[in-house]
């Protein structure tokens, strides 16, 4: 039998790029996976196959008693599994970590220990306050603000901590706020020294109240500000003011659904999160072949008779070759065929299949190639153009009206995903604050979805589109549209959604306030 192994993997403090290389490896070389509360779940699509087990635990209220995870660990072990125990910021502290690594070195159970960023130096960090900083301070403690409840919480040497260390980070201190600044004030510490609290430090919902110590306690009581957040004294806070950066950034603490396809989802998610949106996938149509191929097949057959190629989106570049190879042939079938696109972004799908767009027109719409193969003069030219389903009809009978043999058969359809009306209207009632449409069959979709109420659950969302087309079907479903995209790219429409969010600042989305 295999021989198990536990590696206890510090998860990090929330955003899932905060784990190490080496945690990540034993967390995709994992059979289980045993993780907390604070661990960010979205780390364990990167070990869909194992076993997944939850033993978190929240103040006050545990789960699962520490005695039966530990047996659980030396369990899994003992089947000879390769066990990731995933704990959140660093497995060593305070976190119990050294106790689970204990009861595994008594068991005789093998283990490894991968440190993970722990939540007070990531939520420095993403504050922009530096912990040491030599004109200000030389040292640093961690600090406990909830100590074993068995013993007795005064069992901190005050006095030490008041004046014998720079800053101070506390964990799990909120409850105890008052109690902590009272203590060290009273101990020596000035009631002027500069404390930040920061939750949910490194995620989109991360939020910071900054005070002193005479009067944070107060500051948290009146805001409501919550657990989870470590509390940060020092005169080191004071740097956030020039040094923040995570959370000033252009679209923080926006919520943005993504409507398009998961397929091509994942690089407009990037964009919005790298201006500082948390952005929801929840794709409202799903890219599948032609429900009858037969058409694209004769087209295919047909290449070396054919002149001009027209691609207008990387799904049609996509299943267009697909389907080249799906009849056994390869791109040399294309050599001799003059392509054009629509767009970069469809010459770059194109592309990084090793094909170069001979043309590519200076306004990215359909209209942009017609206007280009105007000019060049497309009579008893063979132009092969598959196309989406519901593509409009442009292209094809105005090439053939300036005497052009099109054929356009169907490459590609879209349609509501099976499964996406729950999770849209999850999404919609959970408060966001813009909805973006790609493209006209996005509005569409997403309106069939969310069904009745759709109106209502959009009546207080800014919606972005990415161009005029999308934005006259969104105006005949009787939306507003906020904001228009001026180039329609998605980089376009971050600009544009950037831009609109600076002039009207307003709430910051229906989530909850502190
Ligand atoms: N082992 C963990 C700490 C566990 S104790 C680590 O190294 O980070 C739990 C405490 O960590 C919480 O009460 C809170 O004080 C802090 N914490 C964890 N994640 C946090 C986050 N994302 N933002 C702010 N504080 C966090």
């Amino acid at each position: 039998m295999k021989q198990g192994i536990v590696y206890l993997i510090g998860a990090g403090p929330g955003d899932p790029g905060l784990i190490t290389v080496r945690g990540l490896d034993c967390l995709r070389r994992a059979d289980a996976v045993v993780y907390d509360y604070l661990a960010n779940p979205a780390l364990l699509s990167e070990a869909p196959a194992a076993e997944q087990i939850y033993v978190g635990k929240t103040r006050g209220y545990h789960h699962r008693p520490q005695d039966e995870i530990n047996a659980l660990l030396a369990e899994l072990a003992g089947q000879g599994k390769v066990v990731a125990r995933l704990k959140g910021g660093d497995p060593y502290l305070f976190g119990r970590g050294g106790e689970e690594a204990l009861y595994l070195h008594r068991q005789g159970v093998a283990f490894e220990v991968v440190p993970g960023v722990t939540a007070g130096f990531a939520a420095a960090a993403y504050a922009g306050i530096p912990l040491t900083h030599r004109d200000f301070t030389t040292s640093l403690g961690l600090v406990t603000g909830h100590e074993d409840p068995a013993k007795k919480f005064s069992s901190l040497d005050w006095e030490k901590l008041a004046t014998g260390v720079g800053t101070l980070v506390f964990y799990m201190g909120m409850a105890n706020l008052e109690l902590i600044a009272r203590e060290l004030i009273a101990h020596g510490r000035s009631p002027l020294t500069p404390v930040a609290v920061v939750r949910w430090a490194t995620t989109p919902r991360q939020q910071t109240l900054t005070g002193t110590l005479a009067d944070i306690a107060a500051r948290v009581r009146e805001t409501g500000f919550k657990p989870p957040a470590v509390i940060i004294v020092g005169e080191v806070v004071t740097l956030r003011e020039k040094l923040r950066w995570f959370d000033n950034r252009p679209l923080f603490g926006r919520r943005v659904l993504v409507t398009r396809s998961v397929e091509q989802g994942g690089r407009f998610t990037e964009l919005l999160a790298a201006a500082g949106a948390e952005a929801l996938s929840c794709p409202v149509l799903e890219v599948l072949p032609a429900a009858d191929p037969a058409p694209l097949d004769a087209a295919l057959a047909n290449l070396s008779a054919t002149d001009l190629l027209i691609l207008t989106s990387a799904n049609a570049v996509e299943h267009f070759i697909a389907r080249l190879r799906a009849a056994g042939r390869d791109l040399r079938a294309l050599a001799g065929v003059e392509i054009a696109v629509v767009g970069p972004k469809t010459g770059e799908a194109l592309a990084a299949h090793g094909l170069v767009a001979d043309l590519v027109p200076a306004d990215f719409r359909a209209e942009g190639v017609l206007e280009l193969l105007r000019e060049r003069g497309v009579t008893g030219q063979r132009i092969l153009y598959p196309r989406a389903e519901l593509a409009r009809e442009l292209l094809a009978t105005e090439l053939a009206a300036l005497g052009a043999e099109v054929d356009a058969p169907i490459a590609y359809r879209t349609r509501p995903p099976q499964q996406g009306a729950e999770r849209l209207r999850e999404a919609l009632a959970a408060g966001i604050d813009a909805v973006t449409f790609t493209s006209s069959s996005t509005v569409d979709n997403l309106l069939a979805m969310a069904g009745e109420g759709a109106p209502e659950l959009l009546a207080n969302v800014t919606i972005v589109s990415i161009g005029p087309l999308t934005t006259a079907t969104a105006r005949r479903h009787g939306l507003t549209v906020h904001v228009e995209a001026a180039s329609s790219t998605l980089e376009g429409m971050v600009a544009a959604m950037i831009d609109y969010f600076a002039k009207h600042p307003g709430e910051k989305g229906l989530k909850e306030k502190f």
